[in-house]
């Protein structure tokens, strides 16, 4: 048998991509300031900035589209949409919202006012979200999601001592509610595990604080669960899914993610008096609640890629494909953060680059160059991109790991285009020792400067 499985679809619909020339790549860095945000799309060959909305729907959601029923008011779609995310997670409200970060901002809206909310690790916006309410984003994920070379396979689990010491000690007057990132994104896309979900659960119920997933790759979770965790083999994804939000009071998701669409997302929970709050400010932010900021045709194409996604055949192929990529650069030395995760792979710069200190951005040399020298466009997560001041001192913080993320976008590369990335990268770690250093030239002082700032080789 071939090592790896075909991707179990077929293209029908094609978007020619383009190599353009170093001189060209060197012109549009140059114009940029070396940030990548700042290069246009079309001059990109393979795109690995994000894996968020830049997804490939199937020919039965674009099928879906055509059914969209824009009625301002209890439109089709609606019903279609609401029914399959309760069936999938069992929570009783379904809140629809434009993106993941919407979903955040009215949840806590309605109940961090000055409390502290846990999780494994906020992703940025979340924790943007928490602070901009006045609350307190504390990180508490275990030691191995720390370390880039720990292969535990659950990297993503919360410290429960930790957490029981927090809420024995705090209790629900000063902890807003306890949230668990299903895969955790800042982390390394590393996945929680049923047992960590469960006992998380057990804590927080004890205490009475709810506690809520961050959902957004929760069926890649679940596919993690199956492969990895001791009696879920022969579980279908669907009841492993079930299984894991029995034990949350609510969520919120990014569709952009695995709702395999470029846009969408939801809140959902079983709290009814919270549920009726957070509804008058949909309206007032969003829209009515059976739309929320989407088109009918947008809820359409949600509910069926939420069915999509639960597909053995699919998540085999995703989480397949990322490891195959993680194989070729490990097997060739390539310094990366280990297992490889669900939707992205992390080269640890720190190691790649050792010879550029951390003040002068390895990770965004190595995405630079992989730019210049591939046409490949990667993302620095590292000092450039974290950037939070001490309160006392004013002193600028490091960030805890150095990394460049190549994310792979969902039912969009071959294994064809996944190798060329290998082998570019692979050449760059060759020539890592020419990899120079970059400094901030203007509007460095931001908590996202990563989107605007620019910078030059020192
Ligand atoms: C993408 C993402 C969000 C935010 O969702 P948007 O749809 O981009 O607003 C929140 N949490 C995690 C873990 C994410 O990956």
């Amino acid at each position: 048998m071939p090592r790896h499985l075909p991707e179990p679809f077929r293209i029908k619909s094609v978007e020619p991509i383009r190599l353009t020339t170093a001189a060209e790549r060197q012109a549009i860095m140059e114009a940029g300031g070396n940030n990548m945000f700042n290069v246009p799309a079309d001059k990109v060959y393979i795109d690995l900035l994000t894996d968020s909305g830049t997804g490939a729907m199937s020919d039965n959601q674009w099928a879906g589209l055509q059914i969209g029923d824009e009625s301002y008011a209890g439109c089709r779609n609606w019903f279609h949409f609401e029914k399959t995310v309760r069936d999938l997670t069992g929570l009783k409200h379904i809140i629809p919202t434009h993106q993941g970060r919407v979903a955040e901002n009215l949840l806590f809206g309605a109940v961090v006012h000055d409390k502290i909310v846990i999780n494994n690790n906020h992703f940025d916006t979340t924790r943007a979200n928490v602070l901009a309410h006045g609350g307190e984003p504390l990180d508490m994920v275990i030691d191995e999601g720390r370390d880039p070379s720990s292969l535990y396979p659950f990297k993503g689990n919360i410290n429960l001592a930790r957490l029981q010491k927090a809420l024995s000690e705090k209790g629900p007057d000063k902890i807003a509610l306890v949230m668990l990132t299903l895969t955790n994104n800042s982390g390394g896309g590393q996945p929680v595990s049923m047992e960590n979900i469960r006992s998380a659960h057990k804590i927080t119920a004890q205490y009475g604080i709810p506690l809520f997933f961050d959902a957004c790759r929760f069926a890649e979770n679940a596919y993690f669960i199956k492969l990895r965790e001791p009696g879920y083999a022969d579980q279908p994804v669907r009841d492993i899914v079930r299984e894991m939000f029995s034990y949350a009071d609510g969520c919120t998701m990014s569709a952009k993610k695995d709702g395999l669409v470029n846009i969408g997302g939801f809140l959902a929970l079983n709290d009814s008096a919270l549920a009726e709050r957070v509804k008058v400010e949909l309206i007032r932010k969003e829209g009515f609640f059976t739309y929320g900021g989407l088109a009918g045709r947008d809820l359409e194409a949600i509910a069926r890629g939420l069915h999509e996604v639960l597909n053995d055949d699919y998540l085999a192929y995703r989480i397949g494909q990322v490891k195959f990529l993680g194989d070729l650069l490990f097997e060739n030395d390539v310094p990366l953060l280990l297992p490889p995760g669900g939707h992205a792979i992390y080269l640890d710069a720190t190691r790649f680059a050792p010879h550029i200190p951390v003040d002068q951005f390895p990770g965004q040399s190595i995405a630079v160059n992989l730019y210049l020298q591939s046409g490949i466009r990667s993302t620095e997560i590292g000092s450039f991109m974290f950037y939070q001041r001490d309160k006392e001192t004013g002193r600028l913080l490091k960030s805890s790991m150095e990394l460049v993320r190549l994310a792979i976008p969902r039912r969009v590369y071959t294994e064809s285009h996944l190798r060329y990335v290998a082998e570019s990268v692979i050449e760059l770690y060759q020539k890592r020792d020419e990899l120079r250093g970059l400094r901030i030239v203007a509007n460095g002082e931001s908590p996202l400067r990563h989107f605007i700032a620019r910078l030059e080789f020192v």
